[in-house]
């Protein structure tokens, strides 16, 4: 194979999943809703597809309505003005829409700013651009960047920083402070922000989502990438977006028509249907996580394991030194084999420089049944 995936290995996702099959584990790792998708929006996938119209190639950058509900969203939500023509492509999930972001953006040679732990296509899409990925990591428990360190990333080469924001897996909702820092160093050194925002309605407790498009001098050097996988609970449905302004989203565009060129017509019909729905679905979807984050500590309370409660994303990191000695990847296999819970082990979500730095941590999703949810706080409370 390509020396630009030589290095690359199976996602952790994937190996936990099988283990966790293998071993027949209460599974809390990948973050893959184990409820279904609202009746209501599969419907409108199954009316889009047998209306006769909508199984032939959907436009390039996505079908009208859902561009139009992508731009009436950031104005709802955020007050951002988009424009739906020019300033928005409909991406195979979140996923696409990162690497078309790094691809249409980033040169071979430069340098782009990840913080760790990342989302673990970050840096394969940086490396197959030909770019470096240069690390900050947020420093446990509060999971905070070091300003100076951030100061040091940025360089001659700096291109772009990717930031995600409710955070996976820290959980961490990036302050309005927190992001004044990073925009204010991005208009420094001319840098691009590629915001990656898939959990934007997941804030739990009082913390509030500030997208970094929205502070003063950011809107035209950032492109933002969401999805509908998680705010609809349909991850397998892999419709996302990206959008901006478009001298920068022209960059997005051009490595979108030659990838993927378009995506699934008739669940885009479906996913603008989706966005536009009243302000009692996105409240009734952050008080279910809610509830599922309580359930989940509650479990952890028990157990020996120590955390801090999230304030966004469907994850908390559990530290678990008081009940095991040895590396994350090692107590996630005790935890599968002799508890019988799966969690993520954050190794493959760090520079190989940085992975001491969450030599404690473990992740656990909770975006499953309340009665999963309840049987893992049987199954924790083993470890003590
Ligand atoms: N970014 C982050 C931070 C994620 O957690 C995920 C989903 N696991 C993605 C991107 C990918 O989203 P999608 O499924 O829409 O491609
Ligand atoms: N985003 C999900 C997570 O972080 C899983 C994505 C995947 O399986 N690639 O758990």
């Amino acid at each position: 194979f390509a020396q630009r995936v030589e290095t690359f290995g199976t996602t952790i996702f994937t190996e936990i999943n099988v283990l966790a099959q293998q071993y027949n584990a209460l599974n809390l790792g990948q973050g893959k809703p184990d409820f279904d998708t609202p009746a209501d929006i599969v419907a409108e996938l199954v009316k889009a597809a047998q209306s006769g119209q909508l199984n032939q190639y959907a436009p390039g950058p996505g079908v009208a309505s859902l561009r139009q509900a992508v731009a009436n969203h950031a104005a709802r939500f955020y007050g951002l003005n988009i424009d739906p023509d020019q300033g928005v492509i409909v991406t195979a999930g979140a996923t696409e829409g990162l690497l078309s972001c790094v691809l249409g953006l980033v040169n071979p040679g430069d340098e782009v700013i990840v913080i760790e732990p990342f989302y673990d296509s970050y840096v394969p899409n940086i490396l197959m651009a030909g770019a470096t990925p240069v690390f900050v990591p947020l420093h446990p428990p509060t999971w905070t960047f070091d300003p100076a360190e951030l100061r040091a990333a940025f360089s001659s080469r700096t291109k772009a920083l990717i930031l995600n924001s409710p955070h996976n897996p820290t959980g961490r909702v990036f302050t309005r402070e927190e992001l004044s820092l990073i925009a204010d160093l991005c208009i420094e050194h001319d840098v691009l922000v590629i915001n990656d925002e898939v959990y934007e309605h997941l804030t739990l407790g009082d913390a509030h989502y500030v997208p970094i498009a929205t502070l003063p001098g950011m809107f035209e050097r950032t492109v933002t990438v969401s999805s509908s996988g998680k705010t609809f609970s349909a991850t397998g449905w892999k419709i996302g977006w990206a959008y901006g302004h478009p001298a920068v989203l022209e960059g997005v565009a051009r490595a979108h028509q030659f990838t993927i060129f378009a995506v699934h017509h008739p669940t885009q019909e479906a996913v603008a249907y989706a966005l536009n729905q009243s302000d009692h679905y996105y409240d009734e979807f952050r008080s279910m996580y809610e509830g599922k984050m309580r359930l989940l500590m509650d479990a952890l309370d028990g157990s020996g394991l120590k955390y801090r409660a999230p304030e966004g994303t469907y994850f908390i990191m559990a530290d678990f030194s008081d009940v095991f000695k040895g590396m994350p990847r090692d107590f996630t296999h005790h935890l599968i084999k002799e508890i019988g819970v799966a969690c993520i082990p954050p190794e493959s979500m760090y520079s190989r420089d940085h992975v001491h730095i969450g030599r404690d941590y473990v992740r656990f999703s909770f975006c499953k049944s309340d009665e999963a949810l309840l049987q893992a706080k049987k199954l924790l409370g083993k470890l003590r």
